[in-house]
């Protein structure tokens, strides 16, 4: 285990903005872990990759535990699979395809951990992670580890409700048997739409803000011609609308000035809030 004060987590968020924690933990085993959270009495603040966090200069959670040293998956029998909370989507979801599970292609492209997965109930082109669970190894404030099953939660569009104060430490999928040519080639197809309409390689979240059903929360954006506009070294995204790049040196304040002058925009000139899609962490 591995236990640092005053510690950078800069690279521990995709937006790449200067973060310091005041306790970080990155366990390495569940027993760790559970020795940690007995100890403080308290969950705090779990991060995957940072790829949906909006993290202030310092993090004032007593605690925050990252989990990328948790990253075990595996097959099982009768078409499951089980992935510890820090397995990369898209490393589970190359696992799943080559089995022909085709409805798990599409988290290919979602760049986070299976933990925020689960959190953000994070989906896309039609499918959701909670969609092929059934269930998830979970560890409460009290350092207990248990299994919950899949209805215990409910699950909706980029969120997750449960009665359960927890975090994941583990999920497990199960998957209708398909093709893995076909499998493959959902996998190619997410991965090639999302090279033609994201900024790749920049310092992004990537969605700022849920879509407000019916509507795209881009085309509200674009619609206001918002597009390129900046808070200092923070930018809406030319291609992608919904997409705040940091260019260089952005800091917390100037994420959130820009969400709250979009917010604001598309509220006076469309009538429509939009919610954040991103976890903003005070
Ligand atoms: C370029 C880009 C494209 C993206 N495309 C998509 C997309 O198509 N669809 C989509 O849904 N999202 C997308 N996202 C957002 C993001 O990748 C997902 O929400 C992802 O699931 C977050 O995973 P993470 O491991 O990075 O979680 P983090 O960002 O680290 O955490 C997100 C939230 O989950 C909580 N959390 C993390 N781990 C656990 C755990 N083990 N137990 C309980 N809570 C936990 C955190 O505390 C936080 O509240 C995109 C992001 C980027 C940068």
């Amino acid at each position: 285990m591995s236990r640092h004060t005053n510690f950078d987590l800069k690279k521990f968020n995709s937006w790449r903005l200067d973060a310091f924690g005041q306790n970080v933990l990155l366990p390495d085993t569940y027993h760790e872990l559970k020795k940690w959270i007995k100890e403080y009495k308290t969950l705090g603040l779990w991060l995957g990759l940072g790829s949906n966090v909006l993290l202030p200069k310092i993090v004032k959670t007593p605690i925050v535990i990252t989990q990328k040293t948790l990253k075990s998956f595996e097959s099982l029998s009768d078409n499951k699979i089980y992935a510890q909370c820090g397995a990369s989507c898209a490393q589970v979801s190359k696992l799943c395809c080559k089995l022909g599970y085709e409805n798990a292609a599409f988290l290919a492209g979602i760049p986070g951990t299976i933990g925020g997965a689960l959190a953000m109930n994070a989906g896309a082109f039609g499918g959701e992670t909670w969609d092929n669970i059934v269930g998830v190894d979970v560890i409460d404030d009290n350092g207990h580890i248990y299994h919950l099953r899949k209805d215990q939660f409910s699950p909706s569009y980029r969120h997750l409700h449960s009665i359960f104060n927890v975090r994941f430490l583990a999920a497990y999928f199960q998957f209708k048997k398909g093709c893995s040519d076909k499998a493959s080639n959902y996998l190619k197809n997410c991965i090639s739409k999302r090279n033609q309409t994201q900024p790749i390689g920049t310092f992004n979240c990537g969605s700022v803000f849920k879509n407000p059903y019916p509507k795209y929360a881009a085309q509200l954006i674009e619609s206001c011609g918002l597009k390129g506009l900046k808070s200092n070294h923070a930018v809406i995204n030319e291609l992608h609308a919904n997409f705040i790049l940091n260019e260089g040196n952005a800091s917390y304040d100037d994420m959130i000035s820009l969400i709250q002058t979009i917010q604001k925009t598309i509220l006076d000139q469309k009538n429509v809030l939009l919610e954040t899609e991103v976890i903003i962490v005070e």
